[in-house]
């Protein structure tokens, strides 16, 4: 393979792993899949789960910016794999199609409205955008109240607060109203250009670009306020939902054999990704019978599950950049979270846990009440604050670190 395809190093700041340049990891490539408008069919979420169990290790995790991604390829079966997921519409046909910014969609969106409009109006124009850094992406958030706000992205479309229409620059408070979906392509088909020809490439990101907006692009409008909900879901957490059903995946992660089972159920029309660790599924038959208990498939059915309220990243053996495992330490407290809140007096979890495998914080950029960073082998505790910030504590075991947190009565977040 051509090495210039593989990442050196997943420290690389600014490069985002794809289907056509994946990743080396501590277990082989990582092959990241964009869903097309952020929504497979049924027929392609199956032949996904085909894929990874045919040419990864048999797993399908869920990123934060709402794509999924296959884990342990071999460099020898890439090539195969690549022809598979052309040919189900789950890649580009080339590299260069896969350079364009992502799309992230509100999950809710409803056919016909600005949300979709906006997407597919891009969708035929991206091929005409300049050439931008990888990390790039544009929000399409124009339900009634915004659900991506703390979702990266660098151009936002989004309601004000009077309910019309707005086009918002990252890193920007106000946003410029626009009449509709074909007028917020053009406007943010023009700041791309303007961001390219001004030179935002040497800032990389929006947010980091402080050139004032062109005088055609006065930002004067305030967008509407975002919900006060936890930020695991934006107010999209597991069981019921108007479209159909939402799943939670543990950690961001699900063997294909269960997901596999899940939509083989008849009526399961296609699913959405979101950037909270939840699928949609959409269909009468992704609710088949609500009256029974939550099936035993190791995804999350219930909104109470511990696992929504942690963030924790594949660590050891699945980054090379890990010294220890993550994802045992992080199921030990969440079994102790889950115990905690059966007590008489118990609550249940309202703040985050974050295991990290290192001060990278892949899983979580934000600040977390506990988190847990690996160093050296040994667990760094930091209260308060992200993977990298400095530790109350260190050189910590798993069960130190278990017994650490619930003679602090941490667990109780
Ligand atoms: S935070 Fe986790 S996934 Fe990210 S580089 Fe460190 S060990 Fe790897």
């Amino acid at each position: 393979m051509n090495d210039e395809r593989l990442s050196a190093s997943p420290r690389m700041r600014g490069w985002c792993p794809g289907a056509w340049r994946p990743m080396a990891t501590g277990d082989g490539l990582l092959v990241r899949v964009r869903p097309p408008l952020g929504r497979l069919t049924r027929a392609r979420m199956l032949a996904l789960c085909e894929a990874a169990e045919t040419w990864g290790s048999g797993l399908i995790e869920l990123t934060r910016r709402a794509n999924l991604q296959l884990r342990g390829v071999s460099e020898a079966g890439w090539p195969e794999l690549m022809a598979f997921l052309v040919e189900h519409g789950l890649a580009a046909p080339d590299a260069e199609g896969e350079r364009r910014p992502a799309l992230m969609l509100a999950p809710d969106w409803r056919e016909g409205d600005a949300t979709v409009e906006a997407a597919r109006r891009l969708e035929r124009r991206l091929a005409d955008w300049p050439a931008l850094p990888d990390k790039w992406g544009l929000a399409l958030d124009a339900g009634p109240v915004p659900v991506l706000a703390d979702v990266p992205a660098d151009l936002r479309l989004e309601r004000s607060r009077e309910g019309g229409l707005m086009v918002r620059a990252d890193g920007r408070d106000l946003g410029t109203p626009v009449a509709d979906a074909e007028a917020a392509v053009a406007l943010m088909t023009r700041l791309a250009h303007w961001f390219v020809d001004q030179g935002g490439l040497l800032a990389g990101r929006m947010r980091r670009f402080e050139m004032p907006l062109p005088e055609w692009a006065e930002a004067d409008t305030e967008p509407a306020a975002a919900p006060e909900t936890s930020d695991h879901a934006a107010g999209l957490t597991p069981g019921p939902h108007p479209h159909g059903r939402v799943v939670g995946l543990p950690f961001g992660r699900a063997p294909a054999s269960a997901l596999r089972s899940l939509f083989s159920a008849e009526g399961i029309t296609g699913v959405r990704v979101t950037p909270w660790r939840c699928l949609l599924l959409e269909g009468e038959g992704a609710n088949p019978n609500t009256k029974d208990s939550a099936p035993d498939d190791g995804l999350i059915h219930d909104a109470r599950d511990p696992r929504l309220a942690m963030d924790a990243c594949p660590g050891a053996p699945f980054c090379a950049q890990a010294s220890v495992a993550t994802l045992g330490l992080a199921t030990s407290l969440a079994n102790a979270l889950a115990e905690r809140s059966r007590e008489p007096s118990g609550t249940p979890a309202t703040g985050r846990l974050h295991v990290s495998g290192c001060a990278k914080g892949c899983a979580r950029s934000g600040p977390a009440e506990v988190c847990l960073t690996g160093r050296d082998g040994r667990h760094d505790l930091i209260l308060n604050g992200c993977a990298d910030d400095a530790p109350v504590a260190t050189g910590l075991g798993e069960a130190d670190a278990i017994e650490y947190l619930e003679t602090r009565d941490a667990l109780r977040l």
